[in-house]
């Protein structure tokens, strides 16, 4: 099997609450997904989709994914999409970085291989280790008797782990968290994402003065350094997100000991490919992890699911519902979630049909 043509979608996702709001003021109003369509000779056709959330959130940007697909997709006309490993050493040998742009290929590539051994892609993954992996529910910033309900509607459909995120603003932080904290049951937890919107010392202060909240603080301030001195003064659970790029990150932060926990984020990693080799050095080293996307839709979401089912329920703590983030999606048969839980469909490969009308014409073709 090889390739014989890439075509490139461009896609705008609305969020599923009107405007996205992180600290310091960042705000989007829709996310720039990028699916791309991998054909080939035997007919099987494989999806791959990168959507690196805002161009002020990472080193990533929509427009730079096409850019980096259209500077690698000629190079893989007539080559072998069933061996993930082989193309991705193929996309480091031309492109130094942009893992957010290989993303999208690698998941194709995994795509296709699935398709390829009529298998679907958490067997490919390993084997299914969390037959019904749980999501978090997500809570918006909000006060009042509005936080009350979305927590209760989060515990009908079976969540007992929430996240939601930080403004930065240390004041107004505490007083939410503390709100939050009032009305979560035993048992229930919170993830606080700062999103390095904090100093250190104004880290420092959410962290202690909201000391009797059952809560996991993910990426509180802006470097690893600044992590690193924050969790060696406070004894609260530090969850590593955007600092955690790679496997090096990792050993280093757990000899650190400031990993409590790591948002292992498949399209910040550079896609399936790197995610399997950092899940493993996470369950070697007995790193709790959630595993999330910097965005995107179904696609997104199926490929999320597989590596969710191939890894250790004792590790996994709960796994991103793209539905609870944007309001479009790409696919006919999106990963159902059922009582907090998803379960991917066994089908091959990633086992969700794009749907044409909402691809439109591509931006894009190669081959
Ligand atoms: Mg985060």
């Amino acid at each position: 099997m090889v390739i014989t043509q890439i075509s490139v979608f461009r896609v705008e996702l609305p969020f599923a609450r009107g405007s996205y709001q992180l600290s310091g003021g960042r705000t989007w109003q829709s996310l720039d997904s990028t699916v791309i369509r991998i054909d080939t000779d035997a007919g099987l056709v494989g999806w791959g989709e990168t959507c690196p959330f805002g161009p002020n959130y990472l080193d990533a940007f929509a427009r730079g994914a096409r850019a980096g697909i259209a500077e690698l997709a000629p190079g893989l006309i007539g080559r072998d999409p069933s061996r993930p490993a082989v193309i991705y050493a193929q996309l480091d040998d031309h492109l130094l970085g942009h893992p957010y742009v290989k993303h999208a290929i690698d998941m194709a590539c995994w795509d296709l291989l699935g398709k390829l051994a009529r298998q679907p892609l958490y067997t490919l993954f390993g084997g299914m280790l969390s037959e019904f992996p749980p999501t978090s529910g997500w809570i918006p910033p909000t006060h009042g008797p509005r936080l009350d309900e979305l927590l209760a509607r989060h515990r009908a459909e079976g969540c007992r782990q929430f996240s939601t995120r930080a403004s930065g603003d240390p004041e107004a932080d505490i007083e939410f968290l503390l709100r939050l904290g009032e009305i979560m049951l035993p048992g229930e937890t919170v993830r606080f994402d700062a999103n390095r919107g904090w100093r250190v010392d104004e880290a420092l202060r959410v962290l202690r003065v909201t000391g009797s909240v059952e809560a996991y603080f993910e990426e509180p301030c802006a470097s690893y350094e600044e992590i690193r001195a924050l969790r060696r003064s406070v004894d609260r659970p530090v969850v590593l997100d955007e600092c955690a790029l790679d496997l090096d990150t990792l050993l280093r932060a757990h000899a650190d000991g400031i990993c409590d926990g790591v948002n292992l984020k498949i399209g910040r990693v550079g896609g399936l490919t790197p995610a399997l080799a950092m899940r493993d050095l996470c369950s070697a080293l007995g790193i709790p992890f959630y595993l999330q996307c910097t965005g995107g839709s179904g696609i997104t979401q199926a490929a999320i699911v597989h590596l969710a089912h191939a890894s250790a329920p004792e590790r996994l703590l709960s796994i991103w519902d793209i539905g609870d983030l944007v309001a479009l999606d790409t696919v006919a048969n999106p990963v159902p979630r059922k009582d907090g839980r998803m379960h991917a469909h066994h089908l091959p490969g990633l086992g969700v049909e794009p749907l044409a009308e909402v691809l439109g014409e591509p931006v894009a073709v190669y081959s």
